[in-house]
């Protein structure tokens, strides 16, 4: 690995170079772009981030779960730098090329399920998402999709309107795309009579509704995060989404995992509805697919991705050469290195260190998550009153001390981890001492 994998801090953070930067940023860029951390990034690799002032950051966010294989990995740059010299795009719907069916080939044979399958591929998880409703309404012939409470499916006017929390991803945007009805996620931390009764009272009230508001007959699809995202790392209610999937196949709905987040290694298995033994008809894929390229897919039933005619999907650049490029050299390294078992390995390490410290600070009212995709989430100790503001100060703790920390949750009170799958065991122990400390002074 050509960066260093050590956390090194040679100014405070941000930096004069990074500050500079920000202010350029400021007078040029669109202030409705936020910024997590202000470091200006000079290089990355493994578990580092390396900035423009010499620091050396350690990177618990994965570029929001996307280099899961780390950055620029040697098998995503040698792929690419190859792709880049032949050609850089043609346009898949004029003059096709291998490298899209080949990424197809292997999201098909990686993906839930023994069926024949087909895939489609896009730039952004959105735009996958975007597709995913096409698809599913064009297959169906009925208009409705359901999604779940803090859901996020992404920014444009469809993904707007099934995402669910309105500061910052919605306020002044709307009106939203129709048809989308909205159902309670199956949230123990939250379930109102508890976490024994959440999957049973969740799946009574999702057919309910879905029964009752929208008519079975007129929908097309359910849309789901099997452990929701940006919503605060929330794993449904064991057997929720079993009982879900098979009550739609029963009612002619298609079950779409919306696995942007969650899939290719992240959760300790290919994709997060395999822990629950669950076959979608649809999946979304991006982030980690690509190494850092941008490259989304929507794969699924080969009847399903058919019916759709001719022409009726694509884009000019969905599936560009070099982010497919990218895609094969970033799949092989996960195969390669078994970082599903990576992930369960990060897992095992810090899993037990996040229950530790949550029997000292009695603010964290829950710890969840799956394989490298774990989260905290802060309340009003005994309760479940969110605390956004203990979460702020911890997390600004740790990026001082250089820990690139998220957020998340529709109540801003969850802080995840997300560290690239091949992280080294002495940062993932470091970054764990900087967020025990990052308590010790702030809760
Ligand atoms: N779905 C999920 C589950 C996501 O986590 C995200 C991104 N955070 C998206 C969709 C949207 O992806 P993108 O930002 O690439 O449009």
């Amino acid at each position: 690995m050509s960066v260093e994998q050590k956390r090194v801090l040679v100014t405070e953070i941000p930096g004069p170079r990074s500050t500079e930067l920000h202010a350029r940023k400021t007078a040029a860029v669109s202030a409705g772009i936020g910024t997590t951390l202000p470091v200006y990034v000079e290089r990355a690799g493994g578990g580092i981030v390396v900035d423009v002032d010499g620091n050396q950051l350690i990177d618990f966010g994965a570029g929001i779960a996307v280099v899961s294989v780390g950055n620029a990995a040697p098998r995503v740059v040698e792929r690419v730098q190859e792709q880049v010299a032949d050609f850089t795009h043609t346009c898949f719907m004029v003059t096709p090329y291998e490298e899209y069916v080949a990424v197809c080939e292997k999201v098909n044979e990686l993906t839930p399920g023994t069926h024949e399958k087909r895939s489609a591929l896009f730039n952004s998880g959105a735009e996958a998402v975007e597709n995913a409703v096409k698809i599913a309404r064009s297959a169906t012939g009925r208009p409705a999709i359901v999604a779940f409470d803090h859901a996020y499916h992404g920014r444009t006017n469809m993904t707007m309107a099934l995402t669910a929390k309105n500061m910052p991803y919605k306020h002044r945007f709307g009106p939203f795309a129709s048809e989308i009805y909205r159902v309670p996620m199956a949230y123990p931390f939250r379930w109102p009579t508890g976490p024994e009764n959440c999957a049973d009272e969740a799946f009574a009230e999702f057919t309910s509704l879905v029964h009752a508001q929208v008519g079975e007959e007129n929908c097309a699809a359910v849309i789901l995060e099997p452990i929701q995202g940006e919503g605060g790392f929330v794993v449904p209610a064991p057997g929720f989404v079993a009982r879900m999937a098979e009550w739609c196949a029963d009612h002619g709905i298609l079950f779409v995992a919306d696995e942007i987040q969650t899939g290719f290694c992240r959760t300790g298995d290919w994709f997060a509805c395999e822990a629950e033994g669950v076959v979608p008809d649809l999946i979304t894929t991006a982030k980690g697919i690509a190494g850092g390229l941008p490259l989304s897919g929507v794969t699924g039933r080969a009847e399903i991705m058919d019916a759709v005619h001719g022409g009726g999907l694509g884009g000019t650049y969905g599936g560009n050469p070099v982010a497919c490029a990218a895609a094969l050299g970033a799949i092989e390294t996960m195969q390669a290195e078994d970082l599903c078992g990576a992930a369960r390995h990060i897992e095992s390490v810090m899993r037990p260190r996040l229950a530790a410290l949550a029997e000292r600070y009695p603010a964290i009212g829950d710890v969840r998550g799956r394989g490298a995709m774990l989260a905290i989430e802060l309340v009003e100790p005994g309760g479940t009153v969110p605390d956004p503001a203990l979460t702020a100060k911890v997390v600004k703790a740790c990026h001082a001390e250089g820990l690139i920390a998220l957020t998340a949750g529709t109540y801003g009170n969850v802080l995840r981890f997300l560290p690239p799958l091949v992280i080294g065991d002495e940062l993932l122990d470091e970054g764990m001492q900087i967020l025990e400390n990052a308590f010790a002074t702030s809760a």
